[in-house]
């Protein structure tokens, strides 16, 4: 084993570095400073806590998309320059939403390594972020906890010994309360979690199980699976991230602390594993594990992402840009919490014709799917 003196630092970007994951990659960058040297961190609004942050981890570039005065980047593109340019080694995606693309994109072209917590520019445009990732020879880690445990299950294992991925999934506040009427649900309750602490777009994805959904697709883009072999299972304590069974019925899981540095550590460490500071899990005391199946009739969204792989094209980004405006509606009070996912569905299967390649047919899928859901 080498120890961390003789390898040189990787020179890390954090994008949305004042989100929930971006703190917890800020965190980790600080707490092995000896083998990250942060260059760059942007954010889209949070200027101020970009200036603390960049000062604690003495940043060279910081750029705020809507506040110039917390910026030294002068443009967006100015950024991607930076990103795909010799002085990044290793760009951690944190942003919120398909507005992350562009900078994915650029990074993989440049054959960096992109740590990707952003699962929407997976689902809304799969086929296009891993033909670029293979075509220029860049790599994606996985933030993602499920995700991440996935690729940690699967390290040394072949594709075809896979049989199917068992995603886990804490059901969010209300799957276990069938008494619920899920139509009275509100924008308070729905962004209380009682597992994660999170923001609060993945909280509300997370209480119509849209997230799981999103995290479906995520999972067959990333380790090359069809939806028949992506199921999720409801584990209600969060300590199983996630499973893969094999062909020969050999089920293996990654356990850990409910806490996204860990992922976030693994991934900017890969492949080294490196102690944390985290308390362990205590096995001195009785835990008890839950699995259950989800249900599909009252939470209707996983569906809904074995359909959109099923569809290919467009229909992730028809997904994606639907559930934007449908939890829009729902903030706004014009549209009920179990109507979310019915308004989703109306927009998939108005699905365009056309692939997911290009910043235009993705515009066309985020009309269609605005225009539906705005309709309703
Ligand atoms: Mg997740």
């Amino acid at each position: 084993m080498s120890s961390s003196a003789d390898v040189p630092r990787r020179r890390l970007a954090i994008l949305g570095a004042t989100g929930s994951i971006g703190r917890n990659a800020v965190a980790v960058a600080k707490a092995y400073s000896d083998r990250f040297k942060t260059v760059c961190v942007t954010c889209r609004s949070h200027g101020e806590l970009l200036q603390v942050i960049s000062n604690e981890l003495s940043v060279r570039y910081f750029y705020c998309h809507e506040q110039p005065e917390f910026s030294n980047l002068a443009s967006e593109s100015e950024l991607y320059s930076l990103l795909a340019g010799p002085e990044v080694d290793v760009v951690l995606c944190a942003i919120q939403g398909i507005d992350a693309l562009k900078a994915v994109l650029t990074a993989l072209r440049a054959h960096k390594t992109v740590c990707l917590a952003t699962k929407e520019v997976l689902v809304g445009a799969g086929t296009w972020v891993m033909a670029t990732a293979r075509k220029y020879g860049g790599t994606i880690l996985p933030v993602d906890s499920e995700h991440c445990a996935i690729f940690q299950c699967l390290r040394n294992e072949e594709h075809r010994a896979v049989r199917r991925i068992l995603l886990t999934c804490s059901g969010g506040p209300f799957h276990d309360h069938p008494e619920r009427d899920l139509h009275a649900v509100t924008l308070e309750e729905a962004e209380r979690h009682p597992a994660w602490n999170m923001g609060a777009k993945i909280t509300l994805d997370s209480a119509t199980l849209m997230n799981k959904a999103f995290e479906v697709m995520e999972a067959a883009w990333l380790y090359g699976l069809s939806e028949s072999q992506i199921e999720v299972v409801i584990h209600p304590q969060a300590v199983v991230h996630s499973m893969v069974e094999f062909v020969d019925g050999a089920v293996m899981a990654q356990l850990g602390p409910t806490d996204m540095k860990l992922p976030i550590q693994y991934c900017l460490t890969y492949p080294e594993r490196c102690p944390s500071l985290m308390r362990p899990l205590d096995f001195t005391h009785p835990m008890t594990l839950e699995f259950r199946p989800p249900d599909t009739r009252r939470f209707p969204a996983l569906d809904l992402a074995h359909q959109a792989l099923r569809m290919g094209g467009l229909a992730g980004a028809v997904l994606n840009a639907a559930n934007d405006a449908a939890c829009r509606r729902f903030r706004e009070g014009t549209l009920a919490f179990d109507e979310i996912v019915p308004a989703i569905a109306e927009a998939l299967a108005h699905t365009p014709a056309g692939e997911a390649d290009s910043f235009e047919a993705l515009a066309t899928a985020t009309k269609v799917a605005d225009d539906i859901v705005g309709s309703l």
